[in-house]
């Protein structure tokens, strides 16, 4: 048997996904057809200097489908980049945006480079010239398609982006609605950055709150004192590690990075444990561990015994390979395509809860969406209505205070007139969006007798919401 690309394999499993959900709805074949597909792939070679040398860089962006206009996804940095791979993150992303009721296509783009083995300045040219690549062909634009950081970039790559982006459009009074995930000083939103960790904390949470779910799985429920393993601590594994254990009272008793997995079963701080990779650029030696697994035997995270396992890496770690000895009774997808199709097969038989990534990482994308409209309507949230809100409060605490005769203490006053900032309402926003959109799939799986996984449900809700946006159109019969 040949072996199969990798990139392959990942759009061969969530088009077996796509094909499970399909057969729940009840829409035409040509339709369903339609949402499967990819409607446009932009492969694209350009050549870089470095030092001496010309290197031709391979880059794509994908735009999964225009049922709803501008596409939305990230820009991967990393040597795995492949069409195939891209293919899937754009398709991932348009059933992410329906589950999360975010309204955008889904895309997702990706240059074939490892970030780590290039200087900043050659980043920064690589960066602008494939942008440069995206205007041309009309492939980015604040109504077209809008990148966003994904693994290996970050909000200094979207600051680039959005300069050149600038550069052609100069008299586009909306140009900085062209990407996501831009710094803060640079048109971006306060709270971007934790946005996916936030994201996947309240899916989780909510997850764990369901007293029937977890009796099934003989786990009490409520996330607090739950044993959580991270494979993964970029900005997604971080956050939502820091989040559950600082919020939600989780321990957290893996983590797993590129040097090797530590392992502590009564847990471990994971603000040191950041401090330490930080000092040190690796978390094998971090003190608090009782149990280390060399870099070789890194994947080990994935096997050790908790509650919760948070892939939050890369795609196609959880195989029929390693499945079968999987300990974590919940396994919540803060990365994309985590576990494959067989491996699914296999957890999904050991009666193991798949909190699904089109629904879990979706924090992200919702949170671009209000830096989106931020952008749009050209002002911050909450600086209408802050000072309004705050006088109203203090208005009211002052008529308790005589009504009651009872007076209420400064630092309480404080806390309780305070008007909302920005960043009070991003984390609103996104918890509602979350804690709405899980119900909305657990409400299908558990109606429809016939669903019987969380990821089903999701795709079922997302192709009926994509698929009635093309019935309206009405291009279809
Ligand atoms: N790259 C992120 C994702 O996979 C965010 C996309 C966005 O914000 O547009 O969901």
């Amino acid at each position: 048997m040949t072996k199969m690309a990798k990139g392959a394999s990942f759009y061969g499993s969530v088009l077996q996904f796509f094909d499970k959900a399909a057969a729940h709805t009840h829409l035409p074949a040509g339709i369903l057809e339609q949402i499967k597909v990819c409607n446009s792939v932009l492969r694209m070679r350009f050549p870089i200097k470095v030092g001496k040398e010309v290197k031709v860089i391979e880059a794509y962006r994908v735009q999964h489908s225009h049922h709803r206009l501008p596409t939305k996804g990230g820009i991967r940095y990393s040597n795995h980049v492949n069409q195939e791979e891209v293919m899937a993150l754009a398709t991932l992303m348009s059933f992410k945006c329906a589950i999360v009721n975010v309204p955008f296509g889904g895309a997702k783009g990706g240059v074939k480079i490892n970030p780590w083995e290039y200087t900043e300045y050659e980043l920064e040219k690589i960066t602008r010239r494939y942008t440069t690549e995206l205007v041309r062909r009309n492939f980015i634009g604040p109504s077209i398609d809008v990148p966003a950081p994904d693994y290996g970039t970050g909000e200094r790559e979207m600051a680039w982006i959005y300069d050149t982006y600038r550069a052609f459009n100069e008299k586009e009074i909306d140009a900085a609605g062209c990407v996501t995930g831009k710094p803060v000083h640079q048109h971006g939103i306060r709270g971007r950055t934790e946005a996916t960790g936030r994201g996947v904390f309240y899916g989780i949470r909510e997850a764990c709150n369901n007293v029937g779910d977890m009796k099934k799985l003989g786990l009490t429920p409520g996330i607090a004192g739950k044993r959580m393993a991270i494979q993964g601590l970029g900005n997604v594994g971080a956050h939502t590690a820091t989040i559950s254990q600082d919020e939600g009272d989780a321990v957290i008793v893996a983590v797993g990075e590129v040097d090797g997995t530590i392992y502590n079963p009564d847990g471990m701080d994971i603000h040191e444990i950041l401090k330490w990779k930080q000092e040190h650029g690796g978390i094998y030696d971090f003190p608090g561990a009782k149990v280390r697994y060399p870099r070789e035997q890194r994947n080990m995270v994935l096997e050790v015994d908790c509650d919760i396992l948070v892939p939050a890496a890369l795609e196609n770690q959880i195989t029929f390979e390693n499945a079968p000895r999987v300990k974590a009774r919940i396994v919540a997808e803060a990365a994309n395509g985590p576990i494959t199709a067989e491996g699914e097969r296999i957890l999904l038989d050991k009666g193991v809860l798949i909190i699904p990534d089109v629904f879990l990482n979706a924090g992200g994308v919702t949170v671009s969406y209000f830096e989106w409209l931020k952008n749009l309507s050209h002002m911050r949230f909450g600086r209408m209505e802050k000072r309004f809100n705050q006088n109203q409060y203090a208005t009211l605490i002052d008529l308790v205070e005589r009504l009651t005769g009872h007076t209420i203490g400064v630092q309480e006053r404080r806390f309780i007139a305070r008007g909302a900032d920005e960043i009070d309402l991003v984390r609103s926003g996104l918890e509602e969006t979350m804690v709405t959109a899980y119900q909305e799939i657990h409400e299908l799986y558990k109606r429809r007798k016939k669903i019987t996984d969380m990821r089903t449900a999701a795709f079922v809700s997302a192709i009926q919401k994509i698929g009635s946006d093309y019935m309206a159109m009405g291009i279809f019969p």
